[in-house]
C-alpha cells in the first residue's frame, strides 16, 4: 500500500500546528504545507506586541527554526500559494506550477485585511498589520518618532497605537464608533480600554470619518477626515478588520458562508476535506450553533484537532472561545463569547477606574445570570475559573451577581 499524503494549505499557526501534531501522532505517509509567504511558520500576536515594541527578537515570532519542518518530514513549500482544488480528482493546484494529489486536505488560510478605498490609499506610510514583514516596517517607521494616525480602534489598532507610544511617536485614533472596541466589549469595559490611553497621551477622533490620505512625492503627510480636519501623520496604520480567505474552498464548491463552513470534526462539506482556524465558521456544540473565531487559541488549537480528525479521530472539537491582549501594562484574558448587545449586565469584581494605567478587575457578562464570558486584566491564575463559571452558564446554571462581585468568595463558588 503506497503511503497516503496529506496535504495543507497556509503555513501558519493552525496549519503549522496542524503538520506538527501529524506527525506527533505517528502519521507516517506524506505531509505537504504550502504557504503563500516565504517566512517559516509564525505566530502574529508580536506583531503587534513585543516585536513592535521593540522588546522581543523577531525569532519569537517563528513557531520553530526553519531547518525544524524538514528534520521532521515535512515537506514545507514556502512562497506557494494553492490556486485551485479539484475535490473530484483530489488535486491541489500550485503556484508556481505544480499538482499535487492529496488522501486529506487541510485548508487554513487564515484572513487578510480589509483594505480601503479612500484617495491617497497608495501613498507610502499608509500600513496595515497582518505579517511579519509589515510588523518590520511599522517598527522601522515608529522608530523615527514620528506622527502617527491609526484607522480603526479594534485589538490591532489599539495595540498598534499602545506600541507607537512605546516609541515615542504622537498618536491618533480614528473611530467611527463612540468608544473603542465598543462592539467586542460592550460601554461598561470599552470604557477602560479608552482611559487607558488617553492616560498614555492618545488623541482619540470617535464618530471621525475618513475622507483621504494626503500626501506629497509619494509619501503620506497628513490625514484628512470628513469634516475636512487635517492630521498630521507619517504613518497611518488601517486596522478595519479582516475577512476569511475562502477563494480555494468557494470555487471547489465547498459551503461557504462566513467562512468555511465545517462540522464539529472541522470537516468541511467535502469529507475528505477539513478547515480550521480563521477561516474556518465551525460548528461549535459547547455553543450549540457556528461561530468563526479570529484568536490566535482557536489556531494553536484547532490545526492539531483537525490534524487528529484527519486520521480518523472521533473527538470532538468544542472549544470555549478565547483571546488575550496586552496594551502598555494591561494584559487581559477573554473567555466566552457575547453577540453584541446580548447581555443584559455587566459585573466588576475590583475597581476597572482604580488605575487608568494598569487597572486590575475581573469583569463578567450576564445574561439572565448566566456568565456568557468573563474577563481577567491583570488578575492571573483564574481563567480556568472564569471559563469554568462560563460552561456552567451555558448549561443554563446561573451565578449569584453579588458574590462575582465579592473578592472573597471563591470564584467555582459564585454559582447559584
Ligand atoms: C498583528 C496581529 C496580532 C494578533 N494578536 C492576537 C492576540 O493578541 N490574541 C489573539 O487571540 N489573536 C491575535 N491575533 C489573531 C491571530 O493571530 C489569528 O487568529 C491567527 O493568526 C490565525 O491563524 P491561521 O493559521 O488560522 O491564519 P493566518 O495566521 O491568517 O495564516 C494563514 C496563512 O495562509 C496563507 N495562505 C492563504 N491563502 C493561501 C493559499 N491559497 N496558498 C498558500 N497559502 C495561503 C497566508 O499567507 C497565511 O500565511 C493577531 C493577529 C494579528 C495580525
Amino acid at each position: 500500500m503506497t503511503a497516503e499524503t496529506f496535504v495543507i494549505v497556509g503555513a501558519s499557526l493552525a496549519g503549522g500546528k496542524a503538520a506538527e501534531t501529524l506527525r506527533e501522532e505517528g502519521f507516517e505517509g506524506r505531509v505537504v504545507l504550502i504557504g503563500a509567504e516565504t517566512e517559516a511558520p509564525y505566530e502574529r500576536p508580536p506583531l503587534s506586541k513585543g516585536y513592535l515594541a521593540g522588546a522581543d527578537e523577531r525569532s519569537t515570532a517563528f513557531l520553530h527554526e526553519a531547518a525544524w519542518w524538514a528534520d521532521h518530514d515535512i515537506d514545507w513549500r514556502p512562497g506557494t500559494a494553492a490556486v485551485g482544488l479539484d475535490p473530484e480528482s483530489r488535486t491541489v493546484a500550485l503556484h508556481p506550477a505544480d499538482t499535487i494529489t492529496y488522501d486529506r486536505l487541510l485548508i487554513a488560510t487564515g484572513s487578510a485585511v480589509r483594505t480601503l478605498d479612500v484617495p491617497g490609499s497608495d501613498l507610502e506610510g499608509v500600513r496595515y498589520l497582518r505579517t511579519l514583514d509589515q510588523s518590520d516596517a511599522l517598527l522601522a517607521a515608529f522608530r523615527r518618532g514620528e506622527p502617527v494616525v491609526v484607522v480603526g480602534a479594534g485589538w490591532i489598532g489599539l495595540e498598534t497605537a499602545a506600541a507607537a507610544r512605546g516609541h515615542g511617536c504622537p498618536v491618533t485614533v480614528l473611530e467611527t464608533a463612540s468608544l473603542p472596541l465598543q462592539r467586542v466589549l460592550g460601554d461598561e469595559v470599552a470604557t477602560v480600554y479608552r482611559d487607558l490611553h488617553l492616560a498614555h497621551g492618545v488623541d482619540f477622533r470617535f464618530g471621525a470619518g475618513l475622507r483621504e490620505f494626503r500626501g506629497s512625492d509619494g509619501e503620506l503627510r497628513a490625514v484628512v477626515l470628513d469634516d475636512g480636519t487635517e492630521l498630521e501623520a507619517a504613518t497611518a496604520v488601517v486596522g478595519v478588520g479582516i475577512r476569511p480567505v475562502t477563494d480555494l474552498a468557494a470555487s471547489a464548491g465547498l459551503t461557504v458562508d462566513n467562512g468555511i463552513v465545517t462540522d464539529a470534526h472541522l470537516r468541511t462539506s467535502d469529507p475528505f476535506v477539513y478547515a480550521c482556524g480563521d477561516v474556518a465558521n465551525s460548528f461549535n456544540p459547547l455553543l450549540g450553533r457556528h461561530l468563526r473565531v479570529e484568536h490566535w487559541a482557536n489556531a494553536l488549537n484547532g490545526g492539531p484537532a483537525a490534524a487528529r480528525a484527519m486520521l480518523g479521530g472521533t473527538e470532538e472539537y468544542a472549544p470555549l472561545p478565547y483571546f488575550f491582549s496586552d496594551q502598555y501594562d494591561l494584559g487581559m484574558e477573554y473567555s466566552g463569547w457575547v453577540a453584541p448587545g446580548e447581555y443584559d449586565r455587566v459585573v466588576f469584581r475590583g475597581d476597572p477606574r482604580s488605575d487608568a494605567n494598569a487597572p486590575e478587575f475581573l469583569a463578567f457578562w450576564l445574561r439572565g445570570g448566566a456568565v456568557l464570558a468573563g474577563m481577567n486584566a491583570n488578575v492571573w491564575d483564574v481563567n480556568e475559573d472564569i471559563q469554568g463559571l462560563v460552561k456552567a452558564g451555558l448549561a443554563g446554571r446561573p451565578a449569584d451577581p453579588a458574590k462575582l462581585a465579592d473578592p472573597d468568595v471563591p470564584l467555582p463558588d459564585t454559582l447559584a
